[in-house]
């Protein structure tokens, strides 16, 4: 017979696993474990070496996030997924792994998201990396820079952050393949449900799951979508960099999935409802959103995201002033002043001191983001409250 142990080894041994029963769980389980442990050595010798599949450490992968991954390759029509701590993690591992890495050519947007500019920009600075930034949305532009000389990546956004430019996925996917290069698209702003870049020919896919996959401003994340050769090489960088998502995040993320459609739908209903009224008010000096005829890719925006543009509205203050950027964003009340967007919550973000602040002033001006610049993402309240607050701010302008 067994020998029984006693109670200080009963209470550290207990309920490792789950009594058996019928039923299937709806919601996954959140198997929140660092560690798997082998009753055979010689199988989990096979697991370590990537011939037998299964789990051994949280950084080599975990039932949960390996659930979101699957779900997110099934989504972005790819082979494998692979998620990471935040779409920053996502976008080092990839951006370096591909090409930097290796001396290879990056030719990218110039208004990308102004963090993803500095990481390359440090990059550049601290490794000699060899990035060169263009007008991803001028054709002969990326085409002469392509044969220029070599380039191993081209990467783009499919909606930039936060001058709301679109990139031609089809046409970019052309002339990056035609000149030997991979072609890169975080398609954050437009998430999924705008628009799938695999299918128009992109090679990979990268989200910051943090913003509308979550949606519900509780997790950070990020995904690289991609070939089983991507996912392979993702998966050393999750392994050896450590930035692989734990599992809570993950379940909060599959949860968070769910609505994605209803959300999405409903910002992009409500983000026109506001992009029209704004281009009408008369302390508003621009305003940037695809869903308007004034945008200069609001033909290519409507053909390549199924009819819908995005949650996201980019307007410019008639007073292009700090002080007045802060009084309006002191004076929303529905809104909240905050970092982020994609959210079920209505959020402004003044790119100057944020998102764009490690962009050098004069650069940012060239773009086109001045001191009046704001960023709108806009949740899923009622659009006539969201309309009535930004008039209610503005009025402090
Ligand atoms: N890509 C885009 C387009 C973004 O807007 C952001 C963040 O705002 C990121 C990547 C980075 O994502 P995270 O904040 O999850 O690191």
């Amino acid at each position: 017979m067994a020998r029984r142990s006693r109670l200080g080894t009963r209470v550290v041994r207990s309920a490792r696993t789950l009594p058996a029963g019928e039923g299937v769980p709806v919601a996954p389980p959140l198997v929140q474990s660092v560690a798997f442990d082998y009753r055979s050595a010689a199988k989990q010798d096979e697991v370590f070496g990537n011939e037998r599949a299964g789990y051994v450490y949280g950084r080599y992968g975990t039932p949960t996030t390996a659930a979101l991954e699957s779900a997110l390759a099934e989504i972005e029509e790819t082979a494998a997924a692979t998620c990471f701590v935040s779409g920053m993690a996502a976008i080092a591992a990839f951006v370096d792994a591909c090409a930097v890495a290796s001396r290879g050519r990056v030719l990218t947007q110039e208004d990308i998201y102004g963090q993803t500019r500095a990481l390359f920009e440090r990059w550049i600075r601290e490794r000699g990396a060899a990035i060169e930034f263009v007008d991803a949305t001028d054709l002969a532009q990326v085409e002469s820079a392509l044969r220029a000389a070599p380039a191993t990546l081209l990467y783009v956004e499919a909606m930039a952050n936060p001058l709301l430019r679109v990139t031609d996925i089809a046409a970019l996917a052309r002339l990056a393949h035609d000149s030997g290069a991979t072609l890169a698209v975080d398609a954050t702003f437009t998430s999924p449900v705008l628009v799938r870049p695999t299918a128009l020919g992109a090679d990979v896919v990268i989200h910051s799951l943090t913003k509308y996959v979550n949606g519900h401003g509780d997790v950070m994340g990020g995904v690289v979508a991609g070939s089983a050769d991507v996912a392979k090489a993702m998966r050393d960088r999750t392994i050896l960099d450590g930035s692989y998502m734990p599992p809570h995040e993950a379940w909060l993320t599959i949860r968070g999935m769910r609505t994605l459609e209803l959300r999405v739908r409903r910002q992009c209903e409500s983000a026109l409802r506001v992009a029209e009224h704004l281009a009408t008010h008369p302390k508003i000096a621009r305003v940037r959103y695809p869903g308007l005829a004034t945008h200069p890719q609001h033909e290519l925006a409507r053909r390549q995201f199924d009819g819908l543009f995005g949650g996201v509205v980019t307007f410019d203050l008639n007073d292009a002033t700090k002080a007045a950027a802060f009084r309006f964003l002191d004076a929303l009340e529905l809104g909240a002043s905050a970092t982020t967007l994609g959210d079920l919550f209505t959020e402004v973000l003044y790119p100057a001191i944020s998102s764009h602040r490690r962009v050098a002033p004069e650069e940012r001006a060239r773009l086109g983001i001045n001191e009046g610049t704001l960023r709108l993402s806009v949740g899923i309240e009622d659009a006539e409250d969201v309309i009535a607050d930004l008039d209610g701010a503005l009025n402090a302008v």
